[in-house]
């Protein structure tokens, strides 16, 4: 398993690094080995985690320090059986949306939205909720996204969506979680909850996605929450080439064709105008 290169000690502060000159060469050298494997590939799959999100300023809400690590998260069957729960939720819900439309995607985004664009990626999945690469431009038929989303609801009945601002002026109003207006359901927030079953149409799809592609790059996941950690493996036993990319070491570089490790922007970065 080639590690190109090993910028581990580099990997503490991005910003720091890549005033280093000799981090910038050795991300340079990481980008081009990037290149090449996209060049190539014919079908290639992205995969997401937070790392890719941190860099735009969002927190990595699972790790130490991040938001889970000071206020308990809310499970799903919590939210079902408590309508003080559900209020907290929403809440939450709000101030996440603000959080998110308050930072912009950045240039790995950009550089991913570029190789959808126009290069060999067909599929991007995530663990992400907070929308930036269909922000950065790629298509939302090209998104799977396999935690939901934190821009909106919808009805856990009969899957009806709601704006979150309607949601907002319904319990400003009432005082109460909003309910369907098509089958008088409850109203959530479109990200899956601790405890909530994964989206099985996003499942299958990220499945398939990956037993298709001939190239499968995860960028910035530790590939330790499960399920979602079994796609690289998926796509490596239909012989696909695995590509780690992330900033600390992650549970599949083992199993990987190549890892790149360093800060996330500073490698994908020069992929967005080759
Ligand atoms: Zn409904």
């Amino acid at each position: 398993m080639p590690i190109v290169p090993d910028l581990q000690a580099a990997a503490g502060d991005a910003h720091d690094a890549v005033r280093d000159p000799a981090v910038r060469d050795a991300a340079r050298r990481a980008a081009d080995a990037l290149a090449a494997a996209f060049a190539a590939a014919e079908r290639a799959v992205v995969f997401t985690g937070a790392g890719i999100s941190t860099e735009s300023g969002i927190p990595d809400f699972r790790s130490p320090g991040g938001i889970w690590s000071t206020m308990k998260p809310i499970l799903y069957q919590e939210f079902l059986d408590s309508e003080e729960v559900r209020l907290e939720d929403w809440r939450r819900r709000f101030r996440m949306a603000a959080s998110f439309a308050a930072v912009a995607p950045n240039a790995g985004h950009r550089a991913i939205a570029r190789l959808v664009r126009d290069g060999p990626v067909a599929t991007v999945v995530t663990q992400n909720i907070d929308r930036l690469h269909q922000r950065a431009g790629v298509p939302h038929e090209r998104v799977v996204e396999l935690h939901g989303h934190g821009t909106g609801a919808a009805c856990l009945d009969c899957g009806a969506e709601t704006a979150l601002a309607d949601a907002e002026a319904a319990i400003a109003a009432t005082g109460r979680a909003p309910r369907c207006g098509a089958c008088g359901g409850l109203v959530k927030g479109a990200i899956v909850s601790f405890g909530q079953p994964m989206p099985p149409a996003a499942m299958l799809r990220a499945g398939e996605a990956s037993r298709d592609c001939d190239l499968f790059v995860v960028v910035g996941s530790s590939l330790v929450v499960q399920p979602a950690a079994g796609f690289p493996l998926i796509a490596r036993r239909s012989g696909a080439r695995l590509v780690i990319l992330d900033r600390a070491a992650t549970a599949l570089d083992a199993e990987a064709d190549l890892v790149l490790r360093g800060p996330i922007g500073e490698i994908l970065g020069p992929l967005e105008h080759p």
